[in-house]
């Protein structure tokens, strides 16, 4: 017998408990904290961020990924590290009532197209450069700036060992920030070099950390030995200037991971691209080596970091594929559109260029068509439609008209239609004339009207 999960079951028993409590059922059901819906006008401006990556991935030459939404457990306590906030705390994780698998929402990207870019052997005829963009999920506090479902946009390099890659990432990022009219985001860089650099690194941390416990607090005391590095990332005020002052993994880097970070400056500064160089960038993920950057604003609190990324040579094998290059950043969506809106920049929400007045119902027909002809060529149609008995008085369709923000009205009178003609009266240019055309050319028409209106509200 199928179930509604779409999942053959033999008995009752198997049958998974989705029922809920009699006592709950009329109560109104709200989203999980932390998760949000999205509605217009707003989710216009998601869109309008949206198509702009699209056009600039594309200019550049990153093509889409689409990865599921839930991967094996594994791959990110493997991808990610163990003892990171985001496995040690942030995952929801769950196992598969039907078969026991261990699987979780996906808290972040990089993984799963790493994944992808294994299992579909992406890599036999040279590099790749992806993007993608979606939902991801970590359990945290909710905030301004931090949820628990919120979204990246991405972009990834695999198979590309040159610092030319990691500067073409940050740059691709630079340029989304004009595009965008985002102001006030600075550029911090750092490197974290090779695994044998952090090992030297690390050891001299240690022996610094050791000599300042009473500083550490809990957190930081129990990642001493597993993962100091972190502790450089932490967010408690009092350890700041012990941070400050610790031993530097940029004085451990050797000659090739130095000449490495020095190519991905020389072009940075050749492209007019300013930054700062951060020695505590660390990142969050376990996965970084050799370069990794932010793009952090001030005008966003403590969630001010829009964008992270960084080279990641290691995880596609540590995924389990052959080993290869990779480079990569993400953004997040919330923050970006958060800035763009606290400076005003977002842009306006735009009403359909036509709202059709139907006086009667009997003019159904004829304005189905029209509206048909005006879309096809373009142009951006609302019917009016009903509310209750009848189509409802032109007051009351044309107060709707006003609303829906459209540009002009046409108005599907009888007498008109009976001439084969249409109404057309602009809506928000008080100048406009109320005019008849042609129901055979209405297209042209109002093409024609609407570009007379623009000219008109430009020169005003
Ligand atoms: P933070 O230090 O603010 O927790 P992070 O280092 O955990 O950020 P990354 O894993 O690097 O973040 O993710 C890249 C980007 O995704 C961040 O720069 C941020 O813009 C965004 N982001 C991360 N977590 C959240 C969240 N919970 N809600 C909204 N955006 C987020
Ligand atoms: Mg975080």
């Amino acid at each position: 017998m199928p179930t509604r999960h779409g999942t053959a079951v033999t008995s009752e028993n198997d049958k998974p408990q989705t029922s809920v409590p009699k006592s709950a059922k009329s109560q109104a059901l709200t989203a999980v904290k932390g998760m949000n819906d999205l509605l217009p006008p707003t989710s216009a401006h998601w869109e309008w961020l949206e198509d702009k990556v699209r056009g600039l991935m594309a200019r550049h030459a990153y093509r889409n990924l689409r990865t599921p939404i839930v991967e094996p457990t594994a791959l990110f306590v493997r991808g990610l590290g163990e003892v990171t906030d985001i496995v040690e705390k942030e995952m929801y994780s769950f196992e598969d009532r039907l078969n026991g698998e261990q699987l979780t929402l996906r808290p972040e990207a990089t993984a799963g197209v790493v994944r992808a870019v294994v299992e579909h052997n992406m890599l036999y005829d040279g590099g790749k450069r992806l993007y993608y963009m979606g939902p991801m999920f970590r359990h945290e506090r909710p905030q301004r700036g931090r949820y628990r479902q919120f979204h990246q946009i991405g972009a990834e390099a695999l198979g590309f060992p040159g610092a030319e890659v990691d500067a073409e990432l940050i740059l691709l990022a630079a340029t989304l920030w004009q595009e965008l009219g985002l102001q006030d985001v600075r550029l911090e860089l750092n490197s974290l070099g090779q695994p044998s650099e952090r090992a030297a690194h690390r050891a001299a941390l240690i022996g610094y950390l050791e000599q300042h416990l009473e500083v550490l607090d809990e957190e930081a005391k129990r990642r001493l030995h597993s993962n100091p590095l972190r502790i450089l990332d932490t967010k408690n005020p009092a350890m700041q200037s012990v941070v400050e002052a610790a031993p530097k993994l940029i004085d451990f880097l050797g000659e090739a991971s130095l000449a490495h970070f020095n190519a991905v400056r020389a072009i940075l500064d050749a492209s007019g691209v300013s930054y700062r160089i951060n020695p505590r960038l660390v990142r969050g993920m376990d996965y970084y080596n050799l370069t990794v950057f932010e793009f952090v604003t001030d005008r966003l609190g403590s969630q001010g970091t829009i964008c992270g990324g960084g080279r990641y040579d290691y995880l596609i094998e540590q995924v389990g594929g052959k080993p290869a290059p990779a480079v990569g950043w993400a953004l997040g969506v919330e923050r970006v559109l958060e800035l763009l809106k606290e400076q005003g920049s977002l842009p306006d929400a735009v009403g359909p260029d036509v709202y059709a007045i139907v006086p009667d119902a009997s003019a159904l027909p004829v304005v189905f068509a029209t509206l048909q002809t005006l879309r096809t060529q373009g142009l951006s149609a609302q019917m009016h439609a009903s509310a209750g008995e009848g189509m409802g008085s032109m007051k009351s369709q044309f107060k709707k008209a006003d609303a829906s923000g459209a540009r002009l009205a046409l108005i599907f009178g009888g007498d008109e239609l009976a001439r084969g003609e249409v109404t057309v009266k602009s809506l928000r240019d008080g100048q406009g004339a109320q005019i008849s055309l042609p129901l055979s050319d209405v297209a042209v028409g109002v093409t024609h009207r609407l570009a007379q209106e623009n000219a008109r509200l430009q020169s005003a």
